[in-house]
């Protein structure tokens, strides 16, 4: 998805405090979930949206639960129900985050397996915001140790899996000692019946939102190029040279055309390198620890080789082919853009793969966005190169090198300063230190003519 002007959190009627609080999360744009729900949440209607974890959706009710709480008032103004202790934890997290720039908000959790005496105790110290599951929630009330008298919003949290926990009952009772004129906001992943009793029971004409996107996605911006079979490789290697990215993921829909992406990109000057099932563990740690360290620009994988790779900070995903199969299309891109970033998802289809197209659109709920081959032009100067290099030391753990006698090495030893130097990987028999590209030659010569920990080591170049 493109990011529009119009998701931006500061198109909302937010207190000042709060939007600066959100930009300095790094929470700019709306997640679609936000984008759907934050208006008519503000506007005081009630809300039932399907959405699920990873979707936003605490900040789609957190933040509007805040710009309806007043700090000076001394009671609880807004309760979120969940269903286990573990979300109601989170959920606390995220609104303390979401708060941080509003005067001392006290938010209390209520759930079982914790001493009633403490969460009264918490209780009796004020609270503006109580989350709990609907149990305990209930226990105070009859115990008389919670009131809510001043409630103003009510939201119900993963409502689908209270209803399956079987807290329909408890929760009637927890919602019939609410105000009736509060605002009842609800989140669920999936519909079942029981969502509609609560909603005819409980609830004031709600505004009914659907999203699926998750937060990674919609940071995620992703293009589609229509190629042919000749141009689909050199599409790559232009895709390369004009987005520049430090490191892409590129997936083949089989291991022949993963071998015949690497041999392109090899032999058009890339650094790139693939993984595939015939590796030996220790080849496959090696390609890993090349491509986490950024000296490999381009790793080429199959959706089965790449399970279980876990690398950060990965500047795009290309698809090189179109999967068949739309969920995994969302997995494939959704490995960009991680940890707030934006992320480039590429994908190269041919007249036969407009079919999965299509049914991408529909698993996503968004169309494609189409871009000519044409706006493709290099971008920088000379072909994308990988930033750093790797050299391998002969001599790991089984000689007890540690990262920091490599470090200390170079940079004590061999003069280096802390950037030029890379991560260090320690396997049992070899290390593998990553160096600034323009220092490697002269790294190399420095380490095979030093000592690591007061030993002379073997160095190469990989
Ligand atoms: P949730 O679906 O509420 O569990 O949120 C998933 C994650 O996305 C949480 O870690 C939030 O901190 C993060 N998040 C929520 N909204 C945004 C946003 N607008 N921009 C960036 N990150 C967000």
């Amino acid at each position: 998805m493109t990011l529009t002007e119009k998701n931006l959190f500061n198109t909302l009627p937010l207190n000042p405090a709060t939007l600066a609080n959100l930009a300095q999360l790094g929470y700019l744009t709306m997640t679609p979930i936000q984008a759907a729900s934050l208006p008519a949440a503000l506007a005081g209607r009630d809300l039932i949206a399907q959405a699920q974890t990873g979707s936003g959706k605490t900040a789609a009710f957190g933040v509007g639960l805040l710009e309806r709480l007043n700090p000076r008032r001394f009671a609880v103004q807004a309760l979120v129900l969940c269903p286990t202790r573990e979300l109601a934890d989170q959920v606390a997290v995220e609104i303390r985050r979401l708060a941080r720039a509003l005067d001392n908000i006290k938010i209390v959790t209520l759930c079982g397996g914790v001493a009633l005496r403490g969460q009264r105790a918490s209780l009796e110290n004020g609270a503006h915001i109580v989350v709990g599951t609907p149990g305990r929630v209930m226990d105070h009330l009859a115990r008389g140790t919670l009131s809510l008298e001043a409630l103003n919003t009510l939201v119900l949290d993963e409502a689908d899996r209270m209803l399956d926990m079987g807290f329909f009952d408890d929760m009637a009772t927890v919602i019939r000692q609410c105000p009736p004129e509060r605002q009842t906001l609800l989140f669920s992943a999936t519909y079942p019946d029981g969502i509609e009793k609560l909603a005819n029971q409980f609830m004031r004409a709600p505004a009914r939102i659907t999203v699926v996107a998750t937060v990674a996605e919609c940071l995620i911006e992703q293009r589609f190029y229509e190629v042919t079979r000749a141009t689909r490789l050199p599409t790559v290697a232009k895709l390369l040279n004009h987005f520049r990215p430090v490191s892409t993921l590129a997936f083949c829909n089989t291991r022949q055309q993963c071998k015949e992406v690497v041999a392109f990109l090899q032999k058009a000057g890339f650094s790139a390198l693939t993984l595939h099932g015939d590796l030996e563990q220790r080849e496959r740690d090696q390609v890993l620890a090349q491509f986490a360290n950024r000296s490999v620009s381009v790793l080429v994988a199959t959706d089965v080789a790449a399970r279980g790779i876990d690398i950060k900070e990965l500047a795009a995903v290309i698809n090189v082919d179109i999967t068949p199969d739309p969920e995994l299309h969302v997995h494939r891109i959704g490995r960009t853009g991680r940890a707030g970033e934006r992320g480039l998802g590429l994908s190269l289809a041919s007249l036969d793969e407009m079919g999965a197209v299509g049914r991408i659109e529909q698993f996503q709920r968004q169309p494609s966005v189409w871009h000519t081959l044409e706006e493709l032009a290099p971008t920088g100067s000379g072909p994308l190169l990988a930033p750093m290099v790797t050299l391998q030391i002969l001599g790991g753990r089984k000689e007890k090198i540690r990262p920091g006698d490599v470090l200390g090495a170079l940079t004590a030893d061999a003069g280096f300063s802390r950037e030029q130097i890379g991560k260090i990987n320690v396997t049992d028999f070899t290390t593998f230190v990553a160096v600034q590209r323009d220092i490697a030659l002269v790294a190399l010569q420095k380490l095979n003519n030093g000592r690591v920990k007061g030993k002379s080591v073997k160095a190469r170049l990989i």
